[in-house]
């Protein structure tokens, strides 16, 4: 169902300074920024051989990165692997009995379509299924 690691979402309190730590040490470049109004997020992509780091500052202070921050701090958030059709995959999980965060596809930064499966059901690890067309 999956075809290779789209991206690694990093939680970080401020993305300016992270920043400096990915362009200045690690040698990275800045592909762009984007506000997702809906998630309540800027993000930020690295790209890296095949995959892209997202750095993922919260715009507000009640939303769902501030909240991660909150209870387990800055660091990985979640894994996203590319999958060629997202609805497709969100059934097959659900078929396959594992529990859904978004049981349909929302908006992802870059234009993506991507879709949120619960830890529960992840051995804890919160999985996004992205499709790029
Ligand atoms: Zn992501």
């Amino acid at each position: 169902m999956v075809k290779k690691i789209d991206h690694i979402g990093i939680a970080v309190k401020d993305l300016e300074e992270t920043l400096k730590f990915y362009q200045d040490v690690l040698g990275m470049d800045l592909a762009g920024t984007e506000i997702v109004e809906e998630q309540k997020v800027k993000v930020a992509f690295l790209p890296i051989g095949d995959t892209k780091i997202e750095l993922l500052e919260s715009t507000d202070k009640e939303g769902p990165i501030a909240r991660y921050i909150e209870k387990k701090g800055e660091g990985v958030q979640h894994i996203a692997y590319r999958v060629d059709d997202v609805e497709k995959a969100i059934k097959e999980m659900k078929e396959k009995g594992i529990r859904m965060i978004d049981e349909s596809p929302r908006y992802g930064a870059g234009g993506a379509k991507i879709a949120f499966a619960h830890p529960k059901s992840t051995n804890g690890v919160l999985i996004e299924l992205c499709q790029r067309d």
